[in-house]
């Protein structure tokens, strides 16, 4: 059982805003047993090798939760600029995830994931390909991350390329093996999401079947939905209804599900997504990089949609990092007319708190005992984020001007996974040499 004692740092529960306070914290097995003077004690008398994690001068908080993510695209970065969403999925990410074999994949995971352990992200939701879905959780289990995914669903033969495609029945079976397998291990770390890529590229019997099964096994159903104003106008062409509509008479707004992006929404689809329980995975930097629009983050929390943030795949982003997606949501809803409020520790709370919630992660929330031993620790004073002096609080200092130069540790389930002292992520990430052969792979392939 793995035991974990975080000492003298400054726990930032994220509860409620002024949730701050000095103190040591202990982990269990993965969970918070005492913080304060009784975490000291109980180390002490655990008997057992205690790794220890000195955090004097650093701020110690929940980690950050990717609500959105493709780890298969990671080798696909820094493609073309210009593109709005369709021709940038036809001419970029399905001829690469296309291309991919099981080696390339799992370096594209590794990639992705050292990248999200170093910038203090603890548990991710991935959206996979239609192939090869066993290399993403072995990298998965190998960065010792909590990991939400499986393989993507497309059958449309109108939409769906030929090699990326697979009959309902065959891309359900697909994630069926997948589950048997994968689903709970690494101590529950591990599991499937039913993941229908998006409405354009799904027949109507995937949708309904993907839904049944989802609800069947009692799974997370994660898609993208209404990204992009052309996808809205196929949808509605070709199913007479706006998109979040028709995914509700799908079956597929559940209170388990996780939509990427709702940028171009309809006057009933806040309801319709609060009454469900449906969360929206909110990721800025994807949004204005493909030039699909704005999500009105403030609208659906103050109708009551959970909102959290993803970076979605670095073929759109290009980076993993949730202080940028943090940085963006919170200066985003200032550009509207009238201007709209979104707090620091509003939007702290989407990264992490909302996050955990829309992925339903196991456990408890919050630095406290019985609490999720998923942690960053921020080092407030590397890179350049100082002075700290003119705010009571932390939250605007972490938004704002910190970076993953300021991740001093990331600990996930009670056991540290990155150190900012090891830039290879525990030999995670890999070898400029790796990354240049798994690419000059995919490029012969495309
Ligand atoms: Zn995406």
């Amino acid at each position: 059982m793995s035991r974990l004692l975080v000492e003298g740092g400054t726990l930032l529960g994220l509860r409620q805003p002024g949730d701050v306070r000095p103190g040591d914290l202990y982990a269990e097995g993965g969970t918070i047993r005492a913080v304060g003077e009784e975490a000291r004690r109980l180390a002490a008398v655990a008997g057992e090798p205690v790794e220890k994690l000195d955090a004097g001068g650093k701020w110690v908080l929940p980690g950050f939760v990717q609500a959105h993510l493709h780890l298969c695209q990671t080798l696909l970065r820094n493609g073309p600029e210009e593109l709005e969403l369709l021709p940038w999925l036809e001419r970029h990410v399905w001829p690469g995830e296309a291309a991919h074999d099981v080696e390339t994949m799992g370096i594209s995971a590794r990639l992705g994931l050292a990248e999200c352990l170093a910038s203090g992200v603890t548990a991710v939701l991935d959206m996979g390909s239609v192939r090869h879905a066993d290399a993403l959780f072995r990298a998965a289990g190998r960065a010792g991350i909590r990991y939400t995914g499986g393989n993507v669903l497309m059958d449309d033969p109108e939409t769906t390329p030929v090699n990326l495609r697979a009959r309902a029945a065959d891309g359900l079976a697909e994630t069926e093996r997948l589950r048997s397998y994968w689903q709970g291990r690494d101590r529950g770390r591990l599991r499937i999401a039913v993941q229908p890529r998006f409405v354009v590229t799904c027949t109507e019997r995937l949708l309904r079947s993907a839904a049944e099964y989802a609800e069947e096994k009692t799974l997370l159903v994660h898609t993208h939905a209404s990204e992009n104003r052309s996808e809205i106008e196929l949808v509605r062409a070709r199913t007479g209804s706006g998109n979040i509509a028709y995914l509700e008479r799908m079956g597929l707004l559940t209170s388990r599900t996780c939509l990427a992006h709702a940028v171009h929404l309809e006057d009933g689809d806040f309801k319709r997504l609060a009454d469900r329980g449906t969360s929206v995975a909110h990721c800025p930097s994807s949004n204005l990089k493909l030039s699909s629009g704005v999500c009105p983050v403030t609208d659906l929390r103050a109708a009551g949609v959970r909102v959290a943030l993803g970076s979605d795949g670095a073929a759109c982003n290009d980076r993993l990092d949730p202080f940028r997606e943090m940085r963006l949501a919170a200066f985003l809803p200032r550009s509207a007319n009238p201007p709209r409020a979104l707090s620091s520790f509003d939007v702290l709370r989407m990264a992490t708190w909302e996050g955990a919630d829309a992925l339903a992660l196991p456990g408890e929330q919050g630095l406290v005992p019985g609490g999720r031993a998923d942690l960053v620790l921020l080092d407030p004073e590397a890179g350049w984020s100082m002075p700290h002096d003119w705010s009571p609080e932390p939250y605007g200092a972490i938004v704002y001007s910190m970076g993953r130069e300021n991740v001093f540790a990331t600990v996930v389930d009670g056991v540290v996974r990155y150190r900012a002292s090891d830039p290879t992520v525990m030999g995670l990430k890999p070898s400029p040499a790796e990354v240049r052969e798994a690419v000059r792979k995919l490029k012969s392939r495309m």
